[in-house]
């Protein structure tokens, strides 16, 4: 290469393209450095070539050939850079390698199909066997990942963490199982176990939790047929001889306003559709099921089945599952009991208002005559009366001596009705989860890390979201992206400073892009953006359009936080570590309370059903701030704080983890298999921390060779002699 050339004639190049982020060419000729380069690239085999515009010169690299073979470890390159990250992802996908990995980090790309031979006995048994020294070597796999947790927990007596992230539909729940799977088979043998530890061992996991909890609480969206609307910490819990003992799961989140309103094109919780597509004639009629084309919270969008997907075949599954959880007959009654508070739910929904009824009515009740069957069967199927559920949802008491009973009009009572409903789901979705809790041998009540500290926690939680538009839901899952990213940010930085300390070099100082301003924005106290929204909920003359002031007053000016622009409606934008996102500030302190209108929790506290062990109070006893609203000394627990303390507690224990890191990346927008969407797959890929990680990286010592490959490349200096390479 002439000195005075940037790149050499016929070397390999990763360019800048608009719809591939990077690809590889050949350099067909170059001349000047710096920002005067001139260069022509075609393709790899082949002749000719064609100017790279002058705007994306500065973008060019060499091409690592390690990248250029779809290497299995990144951290290996010698000239790591976000393009040969890019296309080496590229190369391992196009030869059905799904996984690679970056040091410690796995990072998985979604193939969509099924792969045959990936996840065998043999790949098991291939990682259980490998010696300290070859488990590194293996290529890699969730299982190998797996192993090491396995190991650490076995080895270091300390808990280990499977942090799993990525976008809607990147595989993360897939990992996820994959990685019970392969712990439930690692860790077999054995006598003396609870039920809980058995059902784990024989993978039963799978067989019933699974299918339980993802009817329960999945759903198809426009980003993926089969989208765990919730997100889930799921701890297994071993003996000194790495036997399972129990095992336990935590949801966060679950997205409830999905019982009530869906997008075109979605559905609502998979739960429904198939209680209406397999339930017997003889079920249906002890349950007083209406069809299900008659059932508004279900067909908002005529997407009431999905190719691919058999409702009827599922719902048996779902059965066969309570089946296998080897109930008493006194669990299988009260499990059955979980039908009708879905059917409830489904009947309420059909419930109309209408303002003239409102005006004709003695008692101001605003529920439309052809409303009343559906009022009768939504009351019978929760055990309620129909005429109280009537007075509860369309009259408000207000004041105390008197009570003066006011007529509310139909927009408050349709928002009575989908308060209820959402929290009749929220709770029936919490039972069942305590209900496979107590199977699994855990105890509904047991403590989040419980102390042992032989003890795997797999995490699978939405990622980062940004939507044409946002709302609390996506404030709070960014708010919990952002806290793993600090986490992930922190850890790179120690994986950097150890491997310095083990090579015995001085460790550089690396500047991380970090995000603790963003972090501040959102969870200082008493002015962060988290606070603002509580603190909102307990003022009498609370709104959204004042808690948009408090906001706009306290962070005008600050760097991450931007008001929305007039055009754009009411709200406000966050720059979060992935991205900017506009958050619509309609709802929020409506859906912050989260409540449900007290004569209504009041009311179903009269129902037989386990919906009466089921909590709908959003209030606490105990000591702290004493609220103004919710009165009795109780304090009241906003929806955001709520999930802000369960972070917390997460968070916690994550950082007396060993972590491990698996980031999902989803190919393609149209969930297709063999369709590798370069610039698609590089926006994660920033928003995930990778780019990051090799920035870091740059700071550092940025090129890193194993003695024998630096010999046979410098070894000439000191040798004195002229060496063509
Ligand atoms: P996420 O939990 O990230 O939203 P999922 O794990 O539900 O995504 O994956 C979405 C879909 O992608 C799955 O239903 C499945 O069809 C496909 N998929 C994911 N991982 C794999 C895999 N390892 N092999 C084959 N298909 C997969
Ligand atoms: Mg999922």
């Amino acid at each position: 290469m002439p000195a005075d050339a940037q790149f050499a004639v016929g070397s390999v190049v990763f360019v800048p393209d608009e719809q591939q982020a990077y690809l590889p060419k050949r350099v067909a000729s170059c001349t000047g450095l710096g920002a005067r380069t001139k260069l022509t690239v075609g393709p790899l085999s082949g002749s000719g070539g064609a100017a790279v515009p002058a705007k994306d010169v500065a973008d060019v690299v060499d091409a690592d050939p390690l990248a250029l073979e779809g290497a299995q470890d990144m951290v290996k390159f010698s000239n790591l850079t976000e393009a040969a990250l890019l296309h080496n992802l590229r190369t391992r996908y196009s030869r059905d390698q799904i996984y690679s990995a970056a040091g410690a980090i796995l990072l998985s790309v979604n193939p969509f199909k099924q792969i045959p031979g990936i996840y065998t006995d043999e790949v098991t048994r291939r990682c259980q066997e490998a010696d300290a020294k070859a488990l590194p070597d293996l290529p890699p796999h969730v299982y190998g990942l797996s192993e090491n947790a396995y190991r650490g927990m076995l080895g270091e007596q300390k808990q280990q963490a499977i942090l799993i992230s990525g976008e809607s539909g990147a595989g993360k729940t897939e990992a996820a199982k994959a990685c019970v799977k392969y712990i439930c088979a690692r860790s077999t043998g054995g006598g003396g176990v609870g039920g809980g530890a058995k059902l784990l061992r024989q993978g039963s996991h799978e067989e019933f939790a699974n299918p339980i909890l993802e009817a329960f609480g999945n759903a198809k969206t426009l980003r993926n047929n089969n989208s765990s609307r919730f997100g889930k910490w799921t701890e297994i819990h071993f003996d000194a001889g790495g036997q399972i003992r129990s095992a336990r799961s935590t949801s966060y989140l679950l997205e409830r306003s999905r019982v009530v309103e869906h997008a075109r094109g979605e559905r609502t919780f998979h739960i429904f559709y198939q209680l209406c597509a397999g339930a017997t004639k003889q079920q249906r009629d002890a349950l007083k099921l209406p069809p299900a084309g008659e059932l508004r919270y279900l067909g908002q969008s005529a997407s009431l089945s999905v190719p691919g997907i058999d409702d009827a075949a599922d719902w048996r599954a779902v059965c066969a599952a309570f089946s296998t959880f080897q109930l008493t007959d006194a669990e299988q009654t009260s499990l059955r009991r979980a039908w009708r508070p879905a059917v409830g739910i489904l009947t309420l929904g059909n419930l109309a208002f209408d303002a003239k009824e409102m005006a004709n009515a003695d008692d101001g009740s605003c529920v439309s005559p052809a409303s009343q069957a559906s009022l009768k069967a939504a009351a019978a199927a929760l055990d309620i009366s129909p005429l109280e559920l009537e007075t509860a949802l369309t009259i408000k008491n207000v004041g105390k001596f008197p009570v003066v009973a006011v007529p509310q009009p139909p927009e408050k009572a349709a928002v009575a009705r989908d308060a209820l409903a959402k929290a009749l789901y929220g709770s029936l979705f919490d039972w069942i989860f305590g209900r496979i809790n107590e199977k699994m041998g855990a105890g509904a009540g047991a403590a989040l890390g419980g102390g042992n500290k032989r003890t795997i926690g797999l995490l699978d939680i939405f990622g980062f979201e940004a939507f044409s538009r946002n709302s609390l839901e996506q404030l709070l899952i960014n708010f919990a992206n952002e806290k793993l990213m600090q986490y992930f940010n922190i850890y790179i930085f120690q994986m950097e400073e150890k491997e310095c300390r083990d090579e015995g070099v001085a460790c550089p100082q690396l500047q991380f892009a970090d995000n603790s301003a963003v972090m501040v924005l959102l969870e200082a106290k008493p002015t962060g953006l988290m606070a603002l929204i509580h603190d909102e909920v307990l003022v009498p003359n609370a709104s959204d359009a004042n808690l948009l002031t408090k906001m706009n007053e306290a962070h005008r000016g600050a760097s991450m936080y931007r008001q929305m622009p007039r055009a754009q409606g009411e709200g406000f934008v966050v720059l979060h570590f992935a991205g900017e996102v506009a958050y619509a500030i309609d709802d929020f302190v409506a859906k912050s309370r989260g409540a449900v209108p007290s004569e209504l929790s009041q009311l179903l506290g009269t129902s037989q059903l386990p919906l009466r062990t089921m909590s709908f109070a959003r209030h606490r006893g105990g000591g702290g701030a004493r609220a103004r609203l919710g009165g009795g000394g109780r304090k009241v627990v906003s929806v955001g704080r709520q999930f802000q303390e369960s972070l917390d507690s997460l968070m916690g224990m994550l950082h007396t983890c060993s972590p491990h890191f698996v980031r999902c990346i989803k190919p393609n927008h149209h969930l297709a298999p063999d369709d590798f969407d370069g610039a698609y797959v590089m926006r994660q890929l920033q928003q995930m921390g990778m780019v990051h990680v090799v920035k870091a990286r740059k700071q550092g010592f940025a090129h890193r060779y194993d003695f024998d490959t630096f010999i046979a490349r410098y070894g000439y200096l000191r040798e004195g002699v002229e060496c063509d390479a």
